[in-house]
């Protein structure tokens, strides 16, 4: 069964499909993980409005409760966020502690949406155990992280956890195109979102994605052994990170506060940096897949630019590029740490 409120949700059906079972016994606690942007929030929204609806959240049209809900207007949906500073605190979990013994003023129940959970402190989960482990029926948390190690075991451990994996490109192309967004456009968002549908959609109205991945595409070409060159490289890359971050930003939903606004920002430049070393990445795989006569993804990078690197470098280049990307899972600095993949990248040994 699929929620109608989950009807513009982009991919997920199997965590849609197990979230739709939960709406009539939830638990007390979910913890959704999963990459940035792949649509977490946006589920964690719907299945509140679900938790909430007088439906369940089943009807032709979204009733009044269902659209408060998802626009974070419903007074039983409390959105618990960082204030001002970078983690969720102490206080911000003792205001939830203190919210959660009150009769919720709507509906069955009270949904606490914890959308940057990872960012809870130790002491802000210590406050917050106890309300966790004495589920009183009439709350339910919904607790969104990047990974289950970013938030404190004993948090963790008392949740239902859900994963959330990447969406299909194929399946965010199609759902671009069917929304009216010209093919070639929605296959250069596509390619750049690397199946997180938030990054697709804010994308949207951008005119920079074709230009971005076409910079990327053309790094393989302009690489130098030389340290000085490939920092140089490194700082352009960079560069060209910000024209599309004003566009995700002009797209942001979320205009409550500056330091949300800075927060987003710095996500979504995580994100986008993750996107365009999966095209550098992509490049080299074509590259030694034309040489072995498999499948080329980037039609449209000419053939000799693709043979200039043998099958072997490639596979080793592709593999460099991958595990540069943990690095930038772990919050290496990115400056350092594009310079000295380029140079590794451009290195014969
Ligand atoms: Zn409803």
């Amino acid at each position: 069964m699929r929620l109608s409120t989950f009807r513009d949700v982009i991919g997920h059906q199997r965590v849609l499909g197990l979230l739709a079972d939960e709406v009539a016994s939830p638990a007390n606690a979910y913890l959704f993980v999963g990459a940035a942007s792949v649509g977490k929030a946006t589920v964690a929204r719907r299945f509140a409005a679900a938790l909430l609806c007088p439906d369940g959240g089943v009807h032709t049209d979204a009733c009044s409760t269902c659209r408060r809900a998802v626009s974070g207007a419903h007074p039983d949906v409390v959105v618990v966020e960082p204030q001002g500073r970078q983690n969720l605190g102490v206080e911000e979990a003792r205001s939830v502690v203190s919210q959660a013994v009150l009769t919720p003023v709507e509906g069955p129940r009270k949904v606490f949406l914890f959308e940057e959970a990872g960012t809870m402190t130790d002491q802000a989960a210590n406050a917050l155990l106890k309300t966790l482990e004495e589920p009183t029926g009439s709350t339910v948390f919904v607790l969104v992280a990047e990974s289950e190690d970013d938030l404190p075991a004993t948090v963790a451990s008392r949740c239902r956890t859900v994963h959330f994996g990447r969406v299909d490109e194929e399946a965010l192309v199609e759902a671009l195109t069917s929304s009216g967004i010209d093919r070639t456009r929605a296959e250069n968002i596509g390619r750049i979102a690397g199946g997180r549908p938030g990054l697709a959609l804010a994308l949207v109205n951008s005119d920079e994605a074709a230009r971005f991945r076409e910079a990327w595409l053309s790094v393989p070409g302009r690489l130098h052994p030389a340290p000085g060159e490939a920092f140089v490289l490194a700082e352009e890359m960079l560069a060209e990170l910000e024209p599309l971050l004003d566009d995700v930003d002009a797209e942001s939903e979320d205009r409550t506060t500056r330091e949300r606004r800075e927060r987003n920002r710095r996500r979504a430049r995580q994100t986008l940096l993750a996107g365009g070393l999966e095209i550098l990445a992509s490049w080299y795989l074509d590259a030694a897949s034309l040489q072995l006569a498999g499948m080329v993804r980037n039609r449209d990078v000419p053939f000799d630019e693709l043979t200039s690197v043998t099958p072997e470098r490639a596979v080793r280049n592709a593999r460099m590029v991958l595990d540069a990307m943990s690095g930038l899972a772990l919050n290496l600095r990115p400056r350092l740490l594009l310079a000295d993949l380029f140079a590794k990248l451009a290195s014969e040994d």
